[in-house]
Parts: C-alpha cells; sequence; structure tokens
C-alpha cells in the first residue's frame, strides 16, 4: 500500500548518547505536531538501534532502520552486521543501495540484488535507493542508468516481495552538495519508476509502491517536491541531524 514516509539517514554522524536525545526530541516534537497519516522512519548508525528501539514510546509514529547489512545470513566476515541481528534490534527497515555505498564500498547492481534477498528473507522492509551521478545526467543516459539498477538489483523479485520495497530516487549530484532536483526533474524519475515497476509487475503494484525523493531536501523545499504526483515522501540526510528541520519536513508531507 502506498504511503507517505520520511526517512532520516543519520549515515555515520551522532554518538549514542547524541543519538538518543535527537530521537527523543523527534519524538517528543511529533507527539505534539503530527497529525497526518505520515510515517517517520529514523535510518540511525547500527550501533544505535537497540538503544533507539528501547526509548521507542509504543504510541509513537516513529520506526527505526539501518543502512547497511551484510548479504549474507552469518559467518566469518569480521566487522559486518546480518539482517537478522538488525531485524533482533528492533529494527524494521534497512537502506540498500545508497549512492554512498555504491561509491566508496564498489556495491553492485549484483550485490544489491543479494542484500535486498536477505533483507526480505529476515522479515525487514528494504528502502532501495537509485540515482544517477552528475556526469550520467549531463550525458543524457540517466534514464538508462535508473532503469540497469532498477532491473538488475530487484527485478529477480515476485510480486509479493516487490510490494514490501520503499524506492528512493537519489540523484547522486543532489545528496549532500545542497543542489536539489526540481520537483519537474524528480516528478520525471518518480512517473519513469512506476512506469518500470507498471510494465514489470502491473499497474497496481505501481500504484501501491511508495517512492521518496532524497538529495538536499530541506524545510524549504520539502512541500514543493512533496506536491508532485509521484513523489511520496523523502529520504533526508543532513536535515534529519536537526529535530526542528526533520519534523518540518515530516509536516510538508501531507
Ligand atoms: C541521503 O544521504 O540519503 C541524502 C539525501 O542526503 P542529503 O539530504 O544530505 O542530501
Amino acid at each position: 500500500m502506498r504511503k507517505n514516509i520520511v526517512a532520516g539517514n543519520w549515515k555515520m554522524n551522532l554518538d549514542l548518547n547524541q543519538g538518543i536525545q535527537l530521537f527523543n526530541e523527534i519524538q517528543e516534537l511529533l507527539k505534539v505536531e503530527l497529525s497526518g497519516e505520515q510515517e517517520v522512519i529514523v535510518c540511525a548508525p547500527s550501533i544505535h538501534l537497540s538503544s533507539l528501539a528501547k526509548s521507542l514510546e509504543g504510541s509513537s509514529k516513529l520506526s527505526i532502520g539501518a543502512q547497511n547489512c551484510h548479504q549474507a545470513d552469518s559467518g566469518a566476515y569480521t566487522g559486518e552486521i546480518s539482517a537478522s541481528m538488525i531485524a533482533s534490534s528492533g529494527a524494521e527497515y534497512v537502506i540498500i543501495g545508497h549512492s554512498e555505498r555504491r561509491l566508496y564500498f564498489s556495491e553492485s547492481n549484483e550485490l544489491l540484488a543479494q542484500k535486498l534477498d536477505v533483507v526480505l528473507k529476515n522479515g525487514l522492509f528494504p528502502i532501495f535507493c537509485i540515482g544517477e551521478t552528475l556526469e550520467q545526467r549531463n550525458g543524457g543516459t540517466y534514464f538508462d542508468v535508473i532503469k540497469e539498477q532498477i532491473s538488475e538489483a530487484s527485478f529477480h523479485l515476485d510480486g509479493a516481495n516487490y510490494s514490501k520495497l520503499i524506492l528512493a530516487y537519489e540523484p547522486v549530484w543532489a545528496i549532500g552538495t545542497g543542489l536539489t532536483a526540481s520537483p519537474e526533474q524528480a516528478q520525471e524519475i518518480h512517473l519513469f519508476i512506476r512506469t518500470l515497476l507498471a510494465e514489470k509487475y502491473g499497474q497496481t503494484l505501481a500504484d501501491n509502491t511508495t517512492i521518496l525523493y532524497g538529495g538536499s531536501c530541506n524545510p524549504k523545499n520539502a512541500a514543493e517536491l512533496f506536491a508532485q504526483a509521484d513523489i511520496d515522501g523523502g529520504l533526508i540526510g543532513g536535515a534529519s541531524l536537526k529535530a526542528r528541520d526533520f519534523v518540518d519536513i515530516i509536516k510538508a508531507l501531507n
């Protein structure tokens, strides 16, 4: 079912105390200020997840997510974290395929396909990221890039599993740069993604898939982006580290 979602990606920021404090501030603000149907996810460093889960109040509109997981169930992968560990921490979501993982950790579409499988197998919901670089946008190949990322990493899934995915269109050139895709640029790609999903899985699944926009989204530009027909919310990096900004972005989604 298509939902209105804002997810925060804290990346490798905040120690445990700072993380708990921010999480509690967000929770308090949401309790008082949130009246709509928005769902909110905080994707925190894995080492913070179980503490955040303990801070979570029963009636809260918040859920917790991780930012990555290993593709294997378990084994001799020193320093890595499995999907079952994430699930046991109380988290429900995992970001898969963030452009920083693709770029700095050489994560390929083939590897991301395995990660999507293990996340779904463990009852977690993937937030699957796709997006083109500036070079690809300027070179005019961005539709092909998006199609390749989606089809190679996720089109092996059956419809039942696909319906558990949240997609996030994150143009790499807009992440952490202060450059935002215009609402028209973002809408064009979101509609394209929905069309790809309709061709592969049918219109109903395409209409029911939540597709987030990510890339320098802030309280000033969020409402215009979220007003686009095929944008169902946002994946927020820098602005998710300030409770006031994050909650204002959430409130822009109605
Ligand atoms: C992100 O990291 O997913 C992101 C969208 O970052 P920012 O909002 O800082 O551009």
